[in-house]
């Protein structure tokens, strides 16, 4: 008998299956609007010329592959926390903020769940919002974190069920760990304004709430990186003893190469080095070290000022060209006279769209139109572009009438 015969077969991804029944249609018309990575004005995927440029100079420097540190190369590590908090933030400044490398966003809120699994001195559970992006629950189930759920979006107005949040994270129980999408929230597209990370903020000191912050689309979101880390920023100025995930995947175009960051800002030096000492625990048994290439091209790019402005101008080039492929389908499917109201898919910020379109409806779309998303209806805005974004909106409006 076989030792894996007890083994049961799991559900497939709901994000990689839409993939895979992309690839296996043979339609020359087909859209796959499933995976959250950037597409060009043709379809491809995109290499930032910045990061081209970056490699070139890696590939002069012939540079070793020994392993890195366990908490990865610490001229990255510096210039991550940088780009997140600001040169002038000033737990940097004082030398409180712990960070490590970590194998992109999701090994960051891997690394970031188990060390609060093992050392938060309060309640050993997480508020996700609901929705959130699919692989939040199990990364803190799986790090040993009860996973609970506070309110975020409302259906009726395809908006932000502000009043729903306050109330859930109201309600908590004080000191409870909850997670915030910094910006770009996935799979909804729709962030909190600046004035209500502001209440956000107070609410979280009364209830004495400790905010855990994934920042996977730093400059991605709104083009531009300080925009988008206002509420980082924002509750750091405020004193929030937070925690910071963050990706290069979209910002930078690295997806494959695997590389992030996590941080904690601490009391003091002293602490800090208390908590880097239990990174290294963490990590080591985990994966050791971190993979040296990705971070290497991301430290070439953010420590020189040449490219540094360079990679600007290309982060906000993908950001507008998905807000115009918001705005032409906003005005396609208007034009079209679409049952319902579209004025969110112009709103959503970010990579992805929640367009409200019901499970039958995204069935059809693949059956009939060789166009395929997740079930929630979620669209990756990346995918449309000027070639297809009018055939997405003929096919939508036939699919909702
Ligand atoms: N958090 C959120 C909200 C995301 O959308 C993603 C990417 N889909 C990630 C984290 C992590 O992605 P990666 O591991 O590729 O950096």
């Amino acid at each position: 008998v076989s030792s894996w015969g007890n083994v049961p077969a799991g559900p497939p991804d709901p994000i990689l299956g839409v993939t895979e029944k992309f690839k296996a249609d043979t339609s020359p018309k087909k859209i796959n609007l499933g995976v959250g990575a950037y597409r060009d004005e043709n379809g491809k995927p995109y290499v930032l010329p910045s990061v081209q440029k970056a490699e070139k100079l890696l590939y002069e420097a012939k540079g070793d592959k020994e392993y890195l540190p366990i908490t990865g190369l610490a001229p990255f590590t510096k210039l991550a926390a940088e780009l997140a908090y600001g040169k002038e933030s000033i737990p940097l400044k004082e030398g409180r903020l712990a960070i490590t490398q970590s194998i992109s966003g999701t090994g960051a809120l891997r690394i970031g769940t188990a060390f609060l699994a093992r050392f938060y001195p309060g309640a050993k559970a997480i508020y996700l919002p609901s929705p959130t992006w699919g692989n939040h629950i199990p990364i803190a189930k799986d790090s040993g974190l009860e996973v609970k759920q506070y309110k975020y979006f409302d259906k009726d107005t395809v908006g932000l069920d502000f009043e729903g949040m306050k109330q859930d994270i109201e309600s908590a129980p004080e000191g409870s760990i909850i997670l915030l999408h910094a910006c770009a929230h996935n799979p909804t597209g729709i962030d909190p304004t600046e004035a209500q990370w502001k209440e956000l903020s107070d609410l979280f000191k009364k209830k004495k709430h400790f905010p855990f912050f994934d920042m996977a689309y730093q400059g991605f979101a709104s083009g531009d990186i300080l925009k988008d880390a206002f509420a980082v920023r924002y509750f750091v100025e405020q004193g929030h003893q937070l925690l910071l995930c963050q990706s290069f995947a979209k910002n930078l175009g690295l997806y494959g190469e695997r590389v992030g960051a996590i941080s904690f800002v601490c009391e003091s030096p002293e602490e800090k080095s208390r908590v880097d000492s239990q990174l290294k625990i963490i990590i080591r048994p985990m994966y050791s070290n971190p993979p040296i290439h990705g971070a290497r091209l991301v430290s070439a790019i953010l420590g020189s000022p040449e490219l540094y402005e360079e990679w600007l101008v290309e982060v906000k080039g993908m950001a507008e060209r998905i807000i115009s492929m918001r705005t032409k389908l906003y005005n396609k499917l208007v034009e079209l006279n679409t049952p319902g109201e579209w004025g969110h898919i112009k709103s959503q910020i970010g990579m992805f769209s929640f367009t409200g379109l019901k499970p039958e409806q995204v069935d059809k779309l693949a059956e009939k139109a060789h166009i395929y998303l997740t079930r929630d209806g979620r669209i990756s805005m990346a995918g449309l572009n000027s070639g297809n974004v009018e055939y997405f909106a003929e096919s939508v409006s036939k699919a909702v009438k």
